[in-house]
């Protein structure tokens, strides 16, 4: 086995590892920092694929209140508001970063301002963006100046375990496969940074990058780590329906095509969406995708099994103006979304839920750090749409910021557990020992599972099926084998260990779904339609214990504002006071959009 020492060893290239490979070198140039990544750095991940934008408020009239009271509010009141709090605040002077120091040009007006758009579910038009491209914008600039900074790179190997030191008291690095060998490689770090982005591809219709199995995610799991929210996966409701033949389906169309007023219609010809929600189509995504699911269920469905999306009626050359990117994805599949209309299906997008974590991206595993889609608490039942991107780009530079720092406080030699090591190899091994099966039914299996019993509308029927179903996936996962005669870049093994992955996580969604007897922003249960009682909210954790899970819930400590109250009455009252302290000579603040507002209990 292949053996790295390194200080900083950050999981992942998203939007989360970038930002913290480049915060952490800017904070301790002195340390050996490795990003390690399945797939090529700047090349892989979600981030690269973010269409909509970016939201944080900069605007005239906006403000970090604003956002963090839509923020809460799309969450259904579940958000760590500490956490929502640092996403707001923090996002002003990561957007100014990411412009300034690493030259990323974003989409202005003709007065220079930078243009922000509307998304759904926000009160103010905040979304920064370059185009439908906002992603490819983002990650270029960061894998250039990773790639300029002599950060080591490990690309290729895939996370497969954290190792504990033998001592037990902190981590000591983390197992992987080099996928182009094959060979096992065991990484000492002195901390590591989770930034594997989540991703539910567990699902038949899903929108994220193919290297997403949520390992990091199981891997957390087998760590004992405890994961919260794990039942609020966020479907996005124009999925690209293209035909069974292709990966293009479950593609996102973004957001802003219903922010710009696309209509969603049924095979009968109508719009449907002004009879669930008075926003009709710029209603929250949790909405849209139940409505939609709903008309599919009573059989308003495109020959596909989806709705129709239009934006002719906005003019064909303007949606060609402004969806250059998506006016081109459906054209390469064959559609007309300018002049024309389109199949669209909720397909699964994003997990609000993840590893807990607090605000400097710690863990309750000395040495294990967090940040991005891996970490669960930010956006509670429900992630606005450009609010992901900034949470990966926000708390992957918090964490780089604390790495630098912890390392030097808390270096020492840490010596892993070699007995853990080799009982992770012996399980990546398993199905090399098997003769080779088909792993393509099982894959099947888990989709129609997933969407159909743990989807967008479940009930406790449903979940106790999904419960015994996945353990019979599991099972039959066990049971098959793979090829094993040449492990370099052999894709039915890496299946096969993104397959175990998923089917671990798909059980912590079905468990965590189960356990949320009412129904909150992405999680509806058909048995438990009501929302609950705001102020007793409890959030849903589970950690594995001896391969069972261990549940809890917990109560949601409103530590800025509560329900029925906003942090926007505290913003408009101190303008109200500093307004009239003016008038009344005595000088003081200007009051109104600021980042200082006092914490409410
Ligand atoms: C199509 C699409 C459009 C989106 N549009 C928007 C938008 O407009 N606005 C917005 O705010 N959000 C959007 N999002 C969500 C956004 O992309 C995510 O919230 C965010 O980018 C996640 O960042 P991350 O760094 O946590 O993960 P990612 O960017 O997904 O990066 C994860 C990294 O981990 C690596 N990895 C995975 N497993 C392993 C392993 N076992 N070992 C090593 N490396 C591993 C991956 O290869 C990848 O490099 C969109 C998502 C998708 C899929």
């Amino acid at each position: 086995m292949r053996r790295i020492d390194t200080d900083i060893l950050i999981l992942g290239s998203g939007g989360a590892g970038l930002f913290a490979a480049l915060h952490a070198q800017a904070g301790a140039p002195g340390l050996r920092i490795t990003v390690a990544v399945k797939g090529l750095l700047g090349k892989c991940g979600c981030t690269r694929m973010v269409q909509g934008g970016y939201n944080v408020a900069l605007a005239q009239g906006d403000s970090v209140e604003r956002h963090f009271m839509d923020t809460i509010e799309g969450g259904k009141w579940l958000s760590n508001q500490d956490l929502a709090w640092t996403l707001v605040t923090r996002a002003v002077e990561r957007i100014r970063e990411l412009e300034n120091e690493l030259g990323c040009f974003f989409d202005r007006n003709p007065d220079g301002t930078l243009k922000q758009k509307a998304f759904a579910g926000q009160t103010f038009d905040r979304t920064v963006h370059k185009g439908d491209q906002t992603g490819i914008e983002i990650i270029n600039r960061l894998a250039e100046q990773v790639w300029a900074r002599g950060i080591a790179r490990l690309e290729e190997h895939r996370a497969v375990e954290f190792v504990m030191a033998r001592d037990g008291g902190r981590l000591a690095g983390v197992l992987m496969i080099d996928m182009r060998s094959g060979e096992f490689v065991f990484v000492r770090a002195q901390a590591v940074l989770l930034a594997t982005g989540g991703g539910p591809t567990m699902y038949k219709y899903h929108t994220p990058s193919g290297d997403k199995s949520c390992d990091g995610m199981a891997m957390a799991l087998r760590a004992g780590l405890t994961l919260r929210d794990m039942e609020m996966v966020q479907f996005h409701p124009t999925g690209l329906l293209a035909g069974t033949h292709t990966r293009m389906t479950g593609t996102v169309l973004e957001e802003g095509l219903r922010g710009a007023g696309g209509y969603l219609i049924g095979a009968d010809g109508e719009r449907f969406m002004q009879r669930y929600d008075e926003r009709a189509e710029r209603a929250t995504r949790d909405i849209v995708s139940r409505s939609m699911f709903r008309e599919l269920r009573a059989g308003n469905a495109t020959p596909n099994g989806g709705v129709w999306l239009r934006m002719d009626h906005l003019g064909p050359d303007s949606v060609r103006q402004r969806f250059k990117g998506m006016v081109e994805r459906c054209a390469d599949c064959g559609f007309d979304l300018a002049g024309g209309q389109v199949e669209v299906v909720p397909t699964a997008h994003y997990m609000m839920g993840g590893v807990m974590f607090e605000a400097d991206c710690s863990t309750t595993v000395p040495g294990l750090f967090v940040a991005g889609e891996d970490a669960g608490g930010v956006h509670g039942a429900n992630r606005l749409g450009g609010n992901g991107v900034a949470n990966s780009t926000v708390f992957g530079g918090i964490a780089g910021e604390v790495l630098a720092q912890w390392v030097p406080r808390n270096a020492r030699s840490v010596e892993p557990d070699e007995a853990q090591i080799e009982r992770a190899v012996a399980r990546c091994k398993e199905p090399l020992g098997r003769p080779a099966g088909d792993l393509e039914p099982i894959r099947e299996a888990l989709y129609e599972l997933m969407w159909r019993d743990v989807g967008i509308i479940r009930d406790s029927e449903g979940l106790l099926r999904a419960r015994d179903a996945l353990v019979e996936i599991g099972a039959q996962l066990d049971r098959t084998g793979v090829d094993g005669r040449d492990l370099r870049f052999n894709l039915s093994w890496h299946d096969w260990l993104n397959l175990q992955n998923l089917t671990l996580v798909s059980r912590a969604i079905t468990e965590s779904a189960l356990m949320r007897e009412n129904s909150r922003g992405a999680h509806f249960r058909e048995d438990f339609p009501e929302p609950g009682d705001l102020d007793t909210s409890e959030y849903m954790c589970l950690s594995l214990r001896d391969g069972a899970f261990e549940t809890s819930r917990r109560r949601v400590q409103f530590t800025r504002v509560k329900p029925g109250q906003s942090l926007l009455d505290n913003t408009a009252n101190a303008a109200a006071a500093a307004d009239a302290g003016t008038r009344a000579g005595a000088g003081g603040g200007a009051g109104g959009a600021t980042a200082s507002a006092a914490p409410m209990k």
